[in-house]
């Protein structure tokens, strides 16, 4: 009989342009790696309990879009109107079933709306007021779309306003928004791909992804990223792998990237790391996509593969220890 599946847990809070002699930026890694591991801790004690893949990506994208330094829930980046718009999505490895919200902005855990698309609609992407009614419906909590607001987002979309373009957002050449009162993060906030993920394989031998998003500072109202849309920025199959993307949205779904990366697996033959390296190194690198994903295949190997200079990230496997890292030497 074979050993049952090393449950293991890896999450991302998006891709970006290094800043590490920003003075300030060694206190802020130390930060940004605190968060990481707190949240990787509590996915991994949830999977040595015999939770399932499902669980576990819904707690750690749970916390991190309560956390402010990442791009979903509180903290989100701000739409050219200066409202916001948020992205989620998440998908069982199982069974296919999948479920997304676009474009909302009152309910607080966007991801939890998304997984009651999944399993209490017959559905897999709501959008706007309707999705907001159904989180609603659901008794999810749902806040004042100010909720979302924080000073450095609102800096974010003034320079991005500033420079007429949109931005994601750990990535920034010149930012506004560093008062005194906030140090640079290690990654540039105005340019980052500030997106949150996860990735799971439980000891069961399903595996889960999920994905939630504020999108990009000065996006166009109405814009949809790649964060919920199946196959482009989330995908989940038991039989190949579980994919978490953050990076520029349009090229994401241009390349169908999640789905690729699988189909390759399954079509090609291609291990999990080989699939995702030439995707984000080669197709997505093609057209002009710049970002990263995290991914796990159904025997637990991990691949991360970013093309920009940092995404935050990490990996906790049952048993063992913690691992976050943000540059690409970490
Ligand atoms: N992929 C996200 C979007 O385009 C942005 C990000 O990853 O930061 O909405």
């Amino acid at each position: 009989m074979t050993n049952p599946p090393k449950a293991v847990i890896a999450i991302h809070g998006g891709a970006g342009t290094i800043s590490r002699s920003s003075q300030g930026s060694a206190m802020q890694e130390a930060a940004y790696h605190q968060a990481l591991n707190g949240i990787l801790l509590a996915g991994q004690q949830l999977l040595s309990e015999g939770g399932s893949a499902l669980d576990a990506v819904s707690l750690a994208v749970d916390l991190l879009e309560e956390c402010p330094r990442f791009n979903a829930g509180y903290g989100a980046v701000f739409t050219h109107e200066a409202t916001h718009e948020l992205d989620a999505a998440i998908m069982d490895g199982a069974t296919l079933r999948a479920g997304a919200v676009a474009c909302v902005s009152r309910i607080r855990r966007p991801l939890r709306a998304a997984r009651a698309v999944m399993e209490r609609s017959e559905h897999v992407l709501l959008v706007g007021t309707g999705a907001e009614a159904f989180a609603e419906d659901c008794g999810l909590e749902m806040v004042d779309p100010t909720f979302f607001s924080t000073e450095v987002r609102r800096a974010q979309l003034a320079h991005a306003l500033q420079a007429d373009r949109m931005m994601m957002d750990h990535d920034g050449a010149s930012l506004t928004f560093r008062t005194k009162d906030l140090m640079p993060a290690p990654l540039d906030e105005s340019r980052k791909l500030g997106t949150v993920g996860a990735v799971a394989l439980d000891v069961h031998g399903n595996l889960a992804a999920a994905t939630s998003t504020g999108g990009m500072t000065n996006k166009r109202c109405g814009r949809v990223g790649d964060t919920p849309l199946i196959g482009a920025g989330t995908y989940a199959d038991n039989r190949t792998a579980a994919i978490s993307c953050t990076g520029t949205g349009e090229m994401f779904i241009r390349g169908v990237v999640a789905y690729d990366i699988c189909a390759r697996m399954a079509y090609g033959g291609q291990s999990l790391d080989v699939a995702a390296q030439e995707v984000v190194m080669k197709s997505l690198a093609a057209i002009g996509g710049r970002g990263g994903l995290i991914a796990l295949d159904a025997l637990g190997r991990s691949s991360c593969p970013f093309n920009t200079e940092g995404m935050y990230r990490g990996h906790a496997r049952v048993g063992e220890v913690v691992h976050t890292a943000i540059f690409l030497e970490d």
